[in-house]
């Protein structure tokens, strides 16, 4: 099968060449990834700016613009025929619970969902020393059970391994998306020219205790898949504010 590959850490990522291997042994396998780290870009598009392609070795291609460019320009400018599966990763860092609205990477497997792929993201959930082998060999697995069955409609796939050896792994857990709390703190400096600056970021990840989440899934040494979607509407919400009768 034909398989587009990307990320948001870049083409020269390790993550991204441990995934284009272990594909490589089964499929027909392109990576069209960006030229530097686009982690945290979130599904960005790329609009008032040219943008350059550049053919790293056979069927790697590096872009100077975000995870989404790569997937939106492989499939409508690179590649001959539509792919049959977009994979994106493997993230060096985990894509958890409300995390993932900023991530690169859960947004390339966007892209790929808007131009009608089966797609899916695999992330290491893990900040330090990171192991490619079993997110790779899932991630290959998980590929074959997805171009076999297909994806229900309008579905991408968000995957966190642990950063642990296959036989450590303690199963996988079909999860929903977890609560983060957020008190991450901003850091406030100055430069060596005495202006200051701020930093974001830093803190420890604290989630919500609720069963069933990716965080919980994670915490127990197992394969969390999230089976996401993109209609972000509020049903719950949209009852309420019907109810307010609003007019104008
Ligand atoms: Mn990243």
């Amino acid at each position: 099968m034909n398989i587009l590959i990307s990320n948001d850490d870049g083409i020269y990522a390790p993550g991204i060449k441990s995934l284009a291997e272990a594909l490589s042994k089964f499929h027909d396998v392109v990576v069209v990834a960006p030229d530097r780290d686009q982690s945290a870009t979130s599904h960005s598009l790329t609009l008032y700016r040219p943008l350059r392609v550049k053919k790293v070795k056979p069927n790697f291609y590096s872009m100077d613009g975000t995870p989404t460019d790569c997937i939106n320009l492989a499939v409508n400018g690179i590649l001959k025929k539509k792919p049959d599966l977009v994979i994106s990763g493997i993230n060096q860092g985990p894509n958890l619970g409300d995390d993932i609205t900023y991530s690169g990477t859960v947004s390339a497997a966007i892209e790929g969902t808007l131009l009608g792929i089966s797609s899916f993201a695999v992330s290491i959930a893990a900040r330090e020393q990171f192991n490619f082998d079993s997110a790779s060999e899932f991630a290959v697995h998980l590929a074959e059970m997805v171009l076999e069955n297909g994806l229900p409609p309008d579905t991408f796939l968000n995957v966190n391994v642990p950063n642990l050896p296959k036989e450590e792994i303690k199963g996988i857990a079909i999860t929903q998306q977890g609560k983060r709390i957020y008190e991450d703190l901003v850091f406030k400096k100055l430069d060596p020219r005495g202006e200051e600056y701020y930093w974001i970021g830093g803190g420890e990840a604290k989630w919500e205790k609720e069963n069933g989440t990716d965080f919980e899934a994670i915490e127990n040494n197992k394969i969390s898949i999230t089976p996401l979607h993109l209609d972000l509407t509020n049903y719950k919400a949209l009852k309420i504010i019907k109810n307010w009768n609003l007019s104008f």
